[in-house]
């Protein structure tokens, strides 16, 4: 098998890193561990691996120092591990420049699909590749055309109006990712209707009456509670 790329685990726990390296090595990619920050600082220089793995909760420093300092000097994609379920650390370690973040305990498919998702978006500079190649995000029966500026739902147009496009748009132009509440909003509303998450609220609500079949249970934008809105992968 081809090796997919190189992959720094910085978890100090023994169980969930050889989890984690069996998982990651069996669909072929190469792993390294750091278990201490000071260590983990010192092989993401060395080894300049294509992603990393990042566990907050580390036996000599907060996680969150090693990525803000590796932020200073590389964009390598980094997926945080959290064990806490405070939402806030999750904003704010996307925020610090993390490109997603997975919580414990989790699933082999979700690792391997945070992992796919972050490499994916940093070897294509403008986002989803198939989207370069064809203007268009399909999953499951839903088409975003950014030619049309018109997204379908199983070939029927979703009348979506120009804001609650411009949302989809954007979610699809990230799928797979976990986009912030906040985010969604200044792109969207500018940077005045911060921290107002109604407004998105109000948006999401009305965009998944047009385009789920079941609003309560959207199999299209998932809701990441406390932090904000993920769209499925691209077909
Ligand atoms: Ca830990």
């Amino acid at each position: 098998m081809a090796v997919k790329g190189k992959i720094l685990i910085i978890e100090d726990d023994r169980a969930i890193c050889s989890f984690m390296r069996r998982v990651l090595e069996a669909n072929g990619y190469e792993t390294l561990n750091a278990s201490t920050g000071r260590e983990a600082i010192s092989m993401l220089a060395s080894h300049c691996p294509d992603l990393a793995i990042l566990d907050l909760g580390l036996p000599d420093m907060d996680g969150m120092e090693v990525l803000t300092d590796l932020r200073r000097w590389s964009l390598m994609p980094v997926v945080v591990v959290s064990a806490r379920t405070d939402e806030r650390e999750k904003v704010s370690a996307l925020d610090a420049g993390a490109d997603d973040y997975i919580t414990k305990p989790f699933g082999t498919s979700e690792l391997l699909a945070r992992i796919r998702t972050a490499i994916r978006h940093t070897r294509t500079t403008s986002g989803n590749s198939s989207i370069a190649r064809s203007n268009r995000f399909s999953a499951k029966g839903l088409v975003i055309d950014y030619d049309k500026y018109r997204a379908y739902i199983n070939g029927s147009d979703a009348n979506l109006t120009q804001n609650e496009f411009k949302l989809v748009a954007l979610l699809g132009r990230y799928a797979g990712r976990v986009l912030t509440y906040d985010y969604l909003i200044r792109e969207i509303w500018g940077p005045n209707k911060a921290y107002d998450n109604q407004i998105l609220r109000v948006n999401m609500a009305n965009i998944r009456r047009k385009i789920e079949k079941n609003p309560a249970e959207p199999q299209y934008i998932f809701t990441e509670v406390g932090v904000g809105y993920r769209m499925i992968e691209g077909d």
